[in-house]
C-alpha cells in the first residue's frame, strides 16, 4: 500500500514538471497580481540514487530558469525527517520565482531525506524518542558529500550533490529546531560569500559563527558548498513534525529576501519588523522555574492568546505561572528583562524534538524555562 503511494507520488511529480509553469501563473492571478506576466521555466528534475539492496530512489526537485545569467540559488529543505516547514517554504518560492525570477536559476529541495521523511524521524534509522544524534552514520546533514558505495544516506546525498548541489553557487540549509525555540538564522562570519545572506533574512533572531575551512573530510553541506567557492547559511525554524503558517512565512520571506539581495529578484530586501535581534550569550537572559511544578505560559499583553517564542515580552510581564506541587500554591514567573524571547517552555533532558514526554510541562526547580535576548546596545 504505501510503497503504491511512494510510486504514484514520484509519478505524479514526474508529471508535474510538464504544466507547472502554466499553473504558477494561474495561482498569481487568483493572488491578484495578475500585472505580473513574467514566466519561468519550471522543471521538475530526480536526483537519482542506487541504493544498498539494488533498488533506485528518485528525489524530486524544481528548477526554475531565468534564461539569463546569474547566480544559482539552492534552497534545501527536510535534510531531517521532522523538519518539514521548509518543503512548504520551497513549493511556495517555486510559484514566485516561476513569475518574477529576473537573473539566474533557482533549485528547490522540498524533501531532501525521502527515506527519513517515510518514517517521519529526523534520521532514518531513529527509532522512538530518539532525538537526531542517535543516529548511526544516517545524519545526512553529515553526510556529505556523499558517497554512491556508502549506506543509503550516502547514496542519497551523493545523488543530490551530482544533480542539484555541484550546480549552486549559493545555498540555504534550511532546518526546524523545536518549537519551544524561535526561528533563527545561523550565519557566519569572515566568509565573502556567505555574508549577503546572512543579512537579509526573516527571521527575528540571528546568530554567528566565524568561518572555519573542514578540518579533514567535508560532511555539512555548507563546508561542501564553501570548499568549491559558494555561500551557504542555515536557517532554523520553530517546530518540528507539524506544518505552522507563520514559519513558513519566515522562511519563504528569508529566501525572496535572498534572492533579491543577489539581484535575482527586482526590489529591496524587507526587513524584519522592529529589527533582528542577534543572539549572543552577553545578551541572553535565562529565566528558570523558581519551584516544583505544572508550568502555565502567560498570554500575550492585551490579548487572549498565548505567549511564543519570539514574542517580544516587558520586564515585569508574566512569562506565566507554577502551580507548586508541594502546596499547590501558584508561583508567578515574571520576565527579568524587556527583550524577545528565544525559548518559552522547558526542553527537558535535550530530547524535545523526539519526545512527547520531554515537552511536558511539569519542570523541577532550576531547570531553564524561558530565555530573552534583549537588543545589543
Ligand atoms: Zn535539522
Amino acid at each position: 500500500m504505501i510503497s503504491q503511494n511512494r510510486r504514484h507520488f514520484l509519478k505524479l511529480a514526474g508529471m508535474a514538471g510538464v504544466g507547472l509553469a502554466h499553473f504558477g501563473v494561474g495561482q498569481t492571478n487568483a493572488d491578484g497580481q495578475d500585472e505580473e506576466k513574467v514566466t519561468n521555466k519550471v522543471t521538475v528534475g530526480h536526483a537519482v540514487a542506487t541504493l544498498e539492496d539494488g533498488s533506485t530512489l528518485a528525489t524530486p526537485f524544481w528548477r526554475v530558469e531565468s534564461g539569463k545569467d546569474g547566480p544559482s540559488l539552492l534552497a534545501l529543505a527536510a535534510q531531517h525527517g521532522n523538519e518539514i516547514h521548509g518543503a512548504e517554504v520551497a513549493r511556495r518560492l517555486k510559484d514566485v520565482c516561476a513569475r518574477r525570477l529576473v537573473a539566474g536559476s533557482v533549485w528547490l529541495v522540498p524533501m531532501a531525506n525521502l527515506p527519513a521523511i517515510r518514517v517521519r524521524r529526523h534520521s532514518v534509522d531513529l527509532g522512538p524518542e530518539q532525538p537526531g544524534r542517535f543516529s548511526k552514520g544516517h545524519n545526512m546533514q553529515q553526510a556529505w558529500p556523499g558517497n554512491p558505495e556508502g549506506n543509503n544516506t550516502e547514496r542519497v546525498a551523493y545523488a543530490l550533490d551530482q544533480a542539484v548541489v555541484r550546480h549552486c553557487s549559493h545555498g540555504v540549509d534550511i532546518h526546524c529546531w523545536n518549537e519551544f525555540w524561535a526561528a533563527e538564522t545561523l550565519a557566519v562570519t569572515g566568509h565573502e560569500p556567505s555574508k549577503r545572506l546572512g543579512e537579509v533574512t526573516g527571521t527575528r533572531f540571528i546568530s554567528h559563527s566565524p568561518f572555519r575551512p573542514p578540518a579533514g573530510k567535508v560532511s555539512s553541506i555548507s563546508q561542501l558548498m564553501h570548499v568549491r567557492g559558494g555561500g551557504t547559511i542555515a536557517m532554523e525554524l520553530s517546530g518540528q513534525y507539524q506544518m505552522n503558517e507563520r514559519q513558513v512565512e519566515i522562511g519563504l520571506k528569508s529566501m525572496v529576501n535572498i534572492a533579491k539581495a543577489l539581484g535575482m529578484i527586482e526590489g529591496d530586501p524587507e526587513p524584519v519588523e522592529g529589527g533582528q535581534v542577534e543572539r549572543t550569550r552577553e545578551n541572553s537572559h535565562e529565566v528558570v522555574a523558581p519551584c516544583a511544578g505544572i508550568f502555565m505560559p502567560g498570554l500575550q499583553k492585551g490579548t487572549t492568546a498565548t505567549l511564543i517564542p519570539d514574542d517580544f515580552v516587558e520586564q515585569g510581564q508574566p512569562l506565566g505561572h507554577i502551580t507548586r506541587e508541594s502546596d499547590l500554591a501558584l508561583v508567578p514567573v515574571p520576565a527579568p528583562v524587556s527583550g524577545y524571547l528565544w525559548q518559552l517552555n522547558a526542553c527537558h533532558g535535550q530530547v524535545c524534538d523526539a519526545s512527547l514526554p520531554a515537552q511536558h510541562p511539569y519542570v523541577e526547580e532550576g531547570v531553564r524555562l524561558a530565555l530573552i535576548v534583549t537588543r545589543s546596545t
